[in-house]
């Protein structure tokens, strides 16, 4: 079946951001990067992943998730029977910070209207945040995803509701098999959240992401400069 006049202008809007985006300056990691990396999959996708930043592997091939923890992703989605061509997987940060340390506050402040565009126009229902900074800055709170992991939550993102998901970052549990196995039960509720994702409402203190985004206070106001929220 043809798709609908509103998906194609949202599929041709996506691509038309994603070659603005590759332009981008706004802060520091665009004079270290190889290249954005900007997103991949369906543009329509229900189901979407938030992750961290790109990594080696990720600035040199230009997507998101195509080293280990990618691997990781993958099989963790062939468990469940999606496919990357399924979903939709973007960063919170489009650019590699050297060395691959965590991105800085005012690096995802500069990025994160980016990541909202995205969901604005892939309209996911469901938002899987893998790990500290995708669930912290989607979600609006500070709790650490070992605190949330698993447990869905309700936002409004560009005034519709989604389901934030936030699960651990395959990176995290690459080599910590405890965090493995929560990973691999967490992910196994994807399907039924998915199939009742498009009745959940949501709650009036339910985060809203507006657009254009107001500053974050959960990345714009760290407690100190050197704080860092890392992968757990
Ligand atoms: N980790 C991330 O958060 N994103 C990637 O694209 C790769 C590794």
């Amino acid at each position: 079946m043809a798709a609908e006049p509103d998906v194609l202008s949202r599929r041709a809007a996506l691509e038309a951001h994603a070659a603005d985006t590759s332009a981008c300056t706004r802060c520091r990691l665009a004079e270290g990067r190889t290249q954005v990396v900007y997103g991949v999959g369906d543009p329509d996708a229900d189901l979407m992943f938030v992750g961290e930043a790109p990594g080696f592997h990720e600035d040199k091939q230009g997507y998101p998730f195509v080293g280990s923890a990618g691997k990781l992703l993958d099989r963790l989605l062939e468990g469940i029977g999606l496919s990357r061509g399924d979903v939709y997987i973007a960063n919170v940060i489009k650019c590699r910070p050297p060395g691959n340390r965590d991105p800085m506050p005012d690096e995802i402040e500069a990025c994160e209207s980016h990541l909202f565009r995205q969901l604005e126009l892939i309209q996911p229902k469901l938002v899987a945040t893998l790990g500290n900074f995708a669930t912290k800055l989607l979600s609006g709170k500070p709790t650490g995803i070992t605190r949330v992991h698993g447990r869905p939550q309700e936002a409004l993102v560009g005034g519709r509701p989604v389901t934030l998901y936030p699960i651990y970052h395959p990176a995290a549990a690459l080599y910590t098999p405890a965090m493995l196995k929560t990973l691999e039960e967490d992910f196994s509720r994807i399907p039924d959240l998915l199939a009742g994702a498009a009745t959940i409402v949501a709650a009036p203190e339910a985060q809203v992401i507006q657009f254009p985004a107001p500053p974050s206070p959960a990345v714009a106001a760290p407690a100190s400069p050197e704080e860092q929220l890392g992968l757990f």
